[in-house]
Formats: C-alpha cells, structure tokens, sequence
C-alpha cells in the first residue's frame, strides 16, 4: 500500500473497492482506487475520476 499517492478525501465505493481523491506529497491530484478487502491488497491510482470508477467495477477481487 506504500504508494505516491494518499488518500485525501473519500468519494464511494463499488463492492469492496473504495475511490477517493488522492494528492502526492508535491501536491498533485489524483485518484485512488483501493479494494477494502484485508487479504486482496489491490489499489491503482489514476488522473481522472472515469479512469478509476472503471478500474474500481472492473476490479474482480480474489478474496470470496
Ligand atoms: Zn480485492
């Protein structure tokens, strides 16, 4: 989970997966998709809020 970016502000979230706006300690915009589920660890991170509301549905987590 040690990623350039961070979560900043929590937006939804689609099953297990949680978007938020995230921001790079040089404070650029971003955002974050990251699945909730503690054994899947899966999380992307994106520049527009389409790009990872897609990844966020597409996101078919290994953990039942
Ligand atoms: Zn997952």
């Amino acid at each position: 989970m040690a990623r350039r970016f961070f979560l900043f502000e929590r937006l939804t979230r689609y099953g297990p997966v949680e978007i938020g706006r995230a921001l790079t300690r040089d404070g650029q915009k971003g955002y974050l998709a990251s699945c909730t589920s503690d054994q899947c660890g899966w999380s992307a991170d994106y520049t527009s809020y389409g790009a990872v509301c897609m990844a966020a549905k597409g996101h078919r987590c290994r953990i039942k």
